[in-house]
Parts: C-alpha cells; structure tokens; sequence
C-alpha cells in the first residue's frame, strides 16, 4: 500500500461530506476536508435548509399565522414585516450551525482546507486557497466527493440577486416584495412560494408540468393546492416560461408560451439545480459528469474510480439534508471495509411548505401501479384535541395498510408536526407492524400522535370484519 498523506480526502463541508469525514475520523483515520466557501456547512447551512426553515418560522411567528385558526384572520404579531425581521433569526442559527460543525470537525481532528479542491490524478488532490495565492497538492487512499449543487441558471435570464433570483439569494434579499412570481413548483419552489404567500404577498406559482409535487400522494396534493389558493396563491399549471424580463418600473415581467404575460414586484426562478463538479477536473481522475453536473455511483456510492464515492445532492435524487448525511456516513464506512446499511426505502420526506407535509413508504399511485391490495385510515386534526387546542383544522394523516395483511405500507400527513409525526409510522414500517399497533397502544393525550390512533380505527373499519 503506497504511504498517502491522507486515508480520506473529503470534498465539499455540507452535510454528506460533513458526516463522511466524522465516520473516517471515528474509525481513527487520518482526514482532509477542502471547502472552498468562506465558512462551513454548504448550501444546507448557509442558503438552503437552514435559512429556508428559520425563514418559514420567522414568518410563521411575525406574522400570526399559526394562531389565525383561532383569533381570526387579522392576528398578526407583528405588522410591517420587513426582510430584516425575518433574516434577524435566520443569521442567528446560521452562525450557530456553523460554529457547531466547525467545532465538530476540530473536536474530531479534521484538517479544514480552506481551499477549492481538484485533481490531480485519482489519488491526487490540488488544493488552491481561496485567495488564489498558494496551491499544493495532496495524496490520498480514499475521496469522497461532496461538492453539492448551485441553483441552475438560465444564461438568457438577467439574473440580479434581488429582483430576479434563485433561491440562494434570499439570504441577502434586501426587501420584500408586494408580489412573487415563483417559477418551478418543486420543493423548493413550493416551499417559497406557500412561505411568502402566507406572509401576504401575491404569489403567483408557475410550473410547466400538470401538477404539484408528483411523487406525493394525490390527496395531500389536493389539500396543498387548496391551502396555497386559500391564501391567495395563482397556480399556473401547465404553463411554460419562454422569458423573464425587467421592466423600466422595476418590476418584472414574466412571458409564458401560452401568450400570457405575469407582471410582479420579484421572480423567484427554481427550476432546479446543477452539480458542483466543473471545477474538480473531474478528467484527470478518469470522471465523468452528467449534463447537469451529477456523479454516477453504485449501490455503495463508488464513482466509476472505486477509491472515489460521490455522496450527497452532487448524486441527485433525493437532493436531501438528511439523506446526504447517511450516504456519507455509509461511503466512509464502505471505503474502510465496515458493514453499515441503511434502508431507503424507509426514507422520510420532509417537504416544509405551509402547511407542513411529510411522507414515507408507498403511496396510493405507487400501490395500485404494482398489483398491491391496500386500504386507507385517516385521521383529520379537526378530530383531534390538539388540533382543536392548536388551532390547525385542516391538518390530515393518512395511512396505508396491505389488506390481507394489515402490514403498514405508507404514512403520509400534512398539517403542523407532519414531519416529526412521520416518524412514528416509519418505526412502525421498519419494523414490518400491522395497523393494529396503533389501536393496541396508548398515545400522550392531547397530542397530534393520536391521529395514528383514529386513522387506524377509521382503516379497521373501512374493512368491515
Ligand atoms: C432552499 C433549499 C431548501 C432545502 N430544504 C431542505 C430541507 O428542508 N430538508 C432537507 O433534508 N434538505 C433540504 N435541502 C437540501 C439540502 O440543502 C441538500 O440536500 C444538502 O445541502 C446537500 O448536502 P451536500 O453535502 O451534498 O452539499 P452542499 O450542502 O451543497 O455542500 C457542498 C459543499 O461543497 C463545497 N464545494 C463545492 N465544490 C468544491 C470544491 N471543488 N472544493 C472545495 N469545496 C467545494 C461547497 O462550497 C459547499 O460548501 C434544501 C435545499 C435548498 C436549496
């Protein structure tokens, strides 16, 4: 075995490569971490997650929102919300998590590079600091490639940072708009779009395709589309965007192929994101990306170059926090020969929009496309005391459970706590339970968990023995 500098070479400081150094370091390895941003954390710390989450609850306490069910649509804590408001507690946790992770990095004897990393040849890592002055370069075992997404950008869109935007620029939006246009209705541009209209601005949500978010259940979809409209939202489904432009009045003017013309204050253009690999020379390590910059890997996240894994959203789906994670924990425990796995198909969904949703295992689409005998449960937060208590009316778990043998097959719920109330039901499916678990147990009272409780009555029920 050649002597490397290094056992792990970790490109990229989010959450994949974040987790995949502390696993090496755990396994008493020795551990470089490049990142070529200012501070730690990537997009999740610094423009995605983290500052997207905080943002929806700033608004959700300035403005009221969670207490309207019950003091009426005027309640508001704070009128005049201004962007400052809301950024005075996204900066705040941002700085926290960083300091966190740095410290979690030092505590586990990472060596931090502040430096963009590229190759050399496959075990071979170039490290040029951030100011361009000083390079070296560094031999390694392993890599593990964790250089995450940008927001795709459009080269015929004059993109501004303020009036025309991607997501990661909302951190630095210096006012708020009276109306958003909110191009893409994916996650990310769901989650937006829901956070600013229930702020009060006129959203407009524009998506070429027929329907929002298509790998969910259908009836949490409904109950989404009727939320976002109830406050006030326009949803231009099957609509293309041909052009995004600025006007002389400082407003924007989006063109849709279909002829019409949106006018708003702001353009929020989301139509997904590329991989951060232009700069790696992914070449000298024998590398190819995709056309939108993504690794291919195998099941144990190995590029084409076994001693070089790809994990986190540079790999594409599911493009999550929480699962990035996970495949950098299982990458570093493959490349040093330990036996870790994990179960995707058991993966939650958190999707932060408002209201809330959250999902794991099949949904009815899914079970009907394969041949799967099920029935549904239900429950309606409106049914439930602390629904009532809380003031979130609207509020629906929904459960699927295999007809013969009752096995619980999917949990999918949207209403506040949908995704911490997830978990119940991946438990539950982890560990292969029937329906009946639920009606076998005993719930804190009052508490939204006992949604499980009635959904599963109400399932039992519907199957009429
Ligand atoms: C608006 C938004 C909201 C989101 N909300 C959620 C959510 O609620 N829940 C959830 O689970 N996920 C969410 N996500 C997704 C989540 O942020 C990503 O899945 C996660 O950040 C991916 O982690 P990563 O480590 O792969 O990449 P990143 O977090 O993107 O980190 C990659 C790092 O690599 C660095 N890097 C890149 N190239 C180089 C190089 N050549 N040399 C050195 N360093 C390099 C970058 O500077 C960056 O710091 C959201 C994303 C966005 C954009």
């Amino acid at each position: 075995m050649p002597d490397y500098d290094y056992d792990l070479i970790v490109i990229g400081s989010g959450p994949a490569g974040h987790r995949a150094a502390i696993q090496a370091a755990k396994l008493d390895k020795r551990v470089g971490m490049a990142e070529c941003n200012a501070v730690v954390g990537g997009v999740c710390i610094n423009t995605g997650t983290i500052p997207s989450k905080t943002l929806r609850e700033a608004v959700l306490h300035l403005s009221g929102y969670r207490e309207r069910g019950l003091y009426g649509a005027s309640y508001t804590v704070k009128q005049n919300i201004t962007m400052e408001d809301l950024l005075f507690r996204t900066d705040h946790v941002i700085r926290h998590e960083i300091d966190v992770t740095r410290h979690q990095l030092m505590r586990n004897r990472i060596e931090l590079f502040a430096a963009t990393a590229s190759f050399v040849d496959a075990h071979t890592i170039r490290l040029t600091d951030v100011d361009g002055r000083g390079q070296r370069d560094l031999t390694t075992a392993n890599i593990v490639i964790a250089s995450g997404t940008h927001a795709t950008l459009e080269p015929h869109i004059p993109f501004d940072g303020q009036r025309i935007f991607v997501s990661d620029d909302i951190p630095g939006l210096r006012r708020l708009p009276r109306t958003l246009a909110v191009v893409g209705a994916g996650v990310i541009g769901c989650e937006y779009a829901s956070i600013f209209a229930a702020l009060g601005v006129r959203v407009t949500l524009i998506d070429k395709r027929p329907r929002l978010l298509p790998f969910l259940d259908a009836e949490i979809v409904e109950a989404l589309a009727y939320h976002l409209r109830h406050n006030r939202l326009t949803l231009r489904l099957n609509e293309e965007v041909s052009g995004i432009e600025p006007t002389p009045d400082e407003r924007v003017k989006i063109q849709l192929v279909s002829g019409k013309q949106i006018v708003t204050d702001m353009a929020l253009y989301s139509i997904g994101r590329t991989g951060e690999t232009d700069k790696l020379s992914l070449g000298a390590a024998g590398l190819t990306a995709d056309a939108r910059g993504r690794l291919a890997i195998n099941e144990w996240y190995q590029t084409a170059v076994p001693h070089i894994y790809a994990v986190g959203d540079v790999i594409g789906f599911p493009s999550l926090a929480s699962i990035s994670m996970e495949q950098g924990r299982l990458a570093a425990c493959h490349a040093f020969g330990i036996d870790a796995k994990s179960v995707p198909e058991l993966f939650p969904y958190g999707i932060y929009t408002i209201p809330e949703i959250s999902t794991v295992g099949r949904n009815e689409e899914e079970l009907t496309g394969q041949g799967v005998p099920y029935e549904v449960g239900k429950a309606q937060y409106r049914e439930i005391a602390r629904g009532q208590i809380i003031g979130d009316s609207t509020g629906l778990l929904k459960l699927i459970f295999h007809l013969d043998t009752r096995e619980l097959l999917g949990a999918h719920i949207i209403g506040e706590g949908a995704s911490e109330l997830v978990h119940i039901g991946q438990a539950v499916m982890a560990f292969g339970g029937p329906i009946d678990y639920f009606v076998n147990t005993v719930f804190n009272y009052p508490t939204l968990a006992e949604c499980y409780k009635t959904a599963a009555f109400d399932g039992i029920n519907r199957l009429g023995r």
